[in-house]
């Protein structure tokens, strides 16, 4: 059994919660499941990453913006592989490029195009969980690639499909999809089921559940994607063909 589970921001804002995911996914890993992880950078991260390199250079390259925009998922990786350890269990982490997730060259809006996976199955095969630094890829000319806002869901979804893993669970500060914002609107009801297309009407008229092009990849490969809170442990939602 190999799952894909992902992380958001919120779910990892401070090392508590850093180390709440992380007796859960030691948990699954000590069940016999293969382990692959993937974090987002920490609460607001990536927005202060991006205020503070506009006071040095408003109009900084798309290269180096995505050089230094990848840190901030790197940091959550490593952290993340060491509440692991903590925990007594064996981690890696590994950049985007470590993990052989190559793109186009489209720098703050790549796509990922294949994975290598060797590196990963490597690391599984040796029994560690494997914690991947989310929104990143490496470009055609060896250069680091992020995935556009909110892209670690892609990656995500993308491991998933080029590792034909058995489950897809991203993990978010909300308990699954709704019909409406849920923080906004109280009235707003959850879905248990969601179908692709309906989901990536919901992200076209503003929802920020799930980035759009890891709903497209997860329609082309077929790959059900569960939207669950990483603070309650209910279920979510699930993301696949049907309604
Ligand atoms: N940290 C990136 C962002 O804030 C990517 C992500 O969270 O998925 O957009
Ligand atoms: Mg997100």
């Amino acid at each position: 059994m190999l799952i894909v589970q992902k992380y958001g921001g919120s779910s990892l804002a401070d090392s508590g919660r850093i180390l709440s995911a992380a007796r859960r996914i030691t948990r699954l890993a000590q069940q016999g499941a293969q382990m692959v992880v993937v974090v987002s950078a920490q609460g607001d991260t990536t927005d202060d990453l991006i205020a503070a390199a506009g006071q040095i250079n408003p109009r900084g390259s798309a290269r180096e913006m995505d050089a230094y925009m990848a840190a901030g998922e790197q940091l959550s990786a490593g952290l993340m592989a060491m509440a692991i350890g903590a925990l007594g269990y064996p981690a890696v982490s590994l950049t985007g490029w470590q993990a052989g997730l190559h793109t186009d060259g489209v720098h703050g809006n790549a796509e990922i195009q294949w994975l290598e996976d060797s590196r990963i199955r490597q690391e599984l095969e040796q029994g560690r969980v494997v914690v991947v630094a989310g929104f990143q890829g490496i470009g055609p000319n060896g250069d680091i690639t992020t995935l556009g806002r909110g892209g670690s869901d892609t990656t995500a979804v993308a491991l998933a499909a080029f590792l034909q893993a058995d489950m897809c669970q991203i993990f978010t500060d909300v308990d699954g999809v709704y019909d409406r914002d849920p923080r906004r609107y109280p009235g707003a009801t959850r879905f248990g089921r969601i179908s692709y297309d309906r989901m990536l009407r919901l992200i076209e008229n503003g929802a920020q559940v799930l980035h759009d092009r890891s709903v497209e990849l997860a329609k082309r490969h077929g790959i059900c994607l569960e939207v669950l809170s990483a603070f309650t442990g209910a279920p979510g939602t699930l993301v696949g063909p049907l309604e």
